[in-house]
């Protein structure tokens, strides 16, 4: 018996990375405890990648790959893409004309976004992008998810869901959604190839889709302690990012490695060494896993039309509520 419902997703706009690993790991354990929802959000994506739609297309596949890969199943959870379900757009007019435009504007990502992109010479000041807390209650309401895994950010957009759902239930008289709560799992931060947090946007990623000729060469890229001149120079592994990566997949080695460098016996060329080893052996069999699905060019379709087809089934039942809660069914 599952717990509950939850509802996830991820935009297709590149490929995963490393970052993304601990999340997905999360939600393969999820997936066994609750009846989980996992959404290509590809609406989400055209928000912002609106004058490149066709990105959306060329990495869905990528990232279906990719969660398959992880461990993601598709019996035990229901894996769909979000334009495949038009009750989405639907539930998020409906919503749409319920929402005071103040709510939507006072949320904190909306200005931090907007910043974000006019940096990189780019608008989205638009209607839709303004709108994208709306789009995602709809998400999570349409399958009436109860729980939803949020990272601290995006607890602003919780909170607007639930707002959302008092007033619908305050305007029509009738209960129809759950108020989804926020489940924050505690996942370890990957840093980038520099030091920051890894994301594509600053370029510092290691694919998970990826090779072992390609995880020597980011390896090679990684910033080390910048006092460190010769390999006998004692080393300050807290600065380092490489010793950040072998805390997190290191692991038994990690103290020996710690005391090795702070005494200057070990090199940062062979330490770099070690953890191209590590992360090539802990990625071989997500890698062989990838490449036996990719043997069957139709499977990742195959999956997201059996999911969108679930997805939709209850999608539709929700509608059904909503439009008698409203008194608009024709
Ligand atoms: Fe970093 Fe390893 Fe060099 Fe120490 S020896 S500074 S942990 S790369």
């Amino acid at each position: 018996m599952k717990q509950g419902t939850i509802l996830s997703g991820m935009r297709p706009t590149g490929r995963l990375h490393l970052g993304h690993l601990s999340v997905l790991e999360n939600w393969r354990e999820l997936m066994e405890k609750y009846n989980c929802y996992f959404m290509v959000a590809n609406w989400h994506a055209l928000t912002t990648a609106f004058d490149y739609p066709k990105v959306t297309v060329e990495y869905t596949r990528e990232l279906v790959l990719d969660w398959l890969m992880v461990g993601l199943d598709p019996l035990k959870s229901t894996i769909f893409v979000q334009s495949e379900v038009k009750e989405h757009a639907e539930l998020h007019l409906l919503l749409s004309l319920i929402t005071p435009l103040s709510w939507l504007e006072r949320c904190p990502t909306y200005k931090d976004q907007v910043q974000h992109f006019r940096e990189q010479g780019r608008d989205i000041t638009t209607y839709g992008f303004l709108g994208y807390p709306s789009l995602m209650a709809a998400d999570i309401l349409l399958y009436k998810a109860d729980v939803v895994p949020v990272g601290e950010d995006q607890l602003p957009h919780l909170e607007f869901c639930r707002e959302v759902v008092r007033r619908f239930h305050h305007l029509y008289k009738r209960e129809v959604f759950p108020e989804p709560q926020a489940y924050l799992p505690e996942l370890p931060l990957v840093p980038g190839l520099d030091g920051r947090k890894m994301s594509k946007s600053y370029g510092n990623e290691i694919p998970l889709a990826s090779n072992p000729e390609e995880i020597t060469a980011k390896v090679r890229m990684m910033v080390t302690d910048p006092e460190r001149i010769h390999a006998t120079d004692p080393g300050h592994p807290d600065v380092c990012t490489v010793y950040a990566f072998h805390r997190l997949f290191s692991k038994p080695v990690v103290e020996d490695l710690e005391k090795s460098c702070k005494k200057g016996e070990i090199g940062c060329v062979p330490c770099k060494k070690r953890l191209t080893s590590t992360l090539i052996e802990f990625l071989t069999p997500y890698w062989e896993r990838r490449r036996e699905l990719e043997r069957d060019p139709d499977y990742v379709w195959d999956v997201l039309k059996e999911g969108g087809r679930r997805a939709r089934l209850k999608a539709c039942q929700t509608m059904e509520e909503v439009r008698a809660a409203m008194g608009i069914e024709i």
